[in-house]
């Protein structure tokens, strides 16, 4: 790809301002060379006044979620994007969250512009286990679990049935919910659907891959270590 493009895709400008950077010398090697368009260079090579690039197209990003924020670009109040450098909004491919966690929900969230990535990570077909800590209104009766493992509860305005969910009960106010698919709003439906409601929520863990002590409102870049921890 031509450097131009590689680095407006980065989110850096159009290419028209890349162009402009150029011109200017601020695009150079890792040894200060000034680079020109039409040179060919590595990404881990190029510098943009003294700084390395940031990461190419295959991004996988963890996000801990805080409460508060949306996970849409459309949402003009706090959105999960604010958490990030502003230019990777910018990117393109475009880094897209995978799936959503509501306004109220705090916890794990994965940001990738690799789209069979995203796919393969939400589809109901991969099991990947979600992991979900309620804190709830009202203690539970005790036959919640057998209700979500049965793979017959259906939501309201649903047709088809819930795949079998696995809930591990802490305390009679406080539960672990681990879904293997991901629909509107599954779990506060879930518990509305059993008389209770969930009063906190939050996505500890999507398949091998917990927070570990990643501070809410903080994000790292996801390595090959991370991804096969992931599936
Ligand atoms: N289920 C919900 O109800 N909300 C979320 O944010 C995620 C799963």
């Amino acid at each position: 790809m031509k450097l131009v493009k590689l680095i407006a895709n980065l989110g850096y400008g159009s290419r028209k301002d890349v162009t402009a950077m150029f011109r200017a010398g601020m695009v150079t090697d890792a040894n200060g060379e000034v680079l020109y368009t039409d040179d060919q260079a590595a990404h881990a090579d190029i510098r943009i006044e003294g700084e390395a690039l940031d990461p190419p197209a295959g991004l996988l990003i963890m996000l801990h979620k805080p409460v508060g924020y949306t996970c849409s670009t459309k949402d003009p109040g706090r959105i999960v994007y604010d958490l990030l450098p502003p230019r990777f909004r910018l990117r393109s491919p475009l880094l897209s969250t995978v799936g959503r966690l509501d306004r109220d929900t705090s916890g794990l969230l994965l940001l990738t512009d690799d789209g069979a990535l995203l796919h393969r990570i939400v589809s109901p077909k991969t099991h990947l286990p979600k992991v979900y800590d309620a804190t709830l209104a009202h203690d539970l009766r005790g036959d919640e679990a057998a209700t979500f493992a049965s793979g017959t509860l259906l939501l309201e305005a649903e047709t088809t049935p819930l795949a079998p969910a696995t809930l591990d009960v802490d305390s009679p106010r406080a539960a672990r919910l681990t879904l293997t698919e991901g629909r509107y709003h599954q779990v506060r439906r879930m518990f509305a659907a059993v008389g209770n409601h969930v009063e906190a929520l939050h996505r500890s863990r999507i398949g091998g891959l917990g927070l570990d002590d990643l501070p809410a409102g903080q994000w790292r870049i996801l390595d090959a270590p991370d991804r096969e921890r992931l599936f």
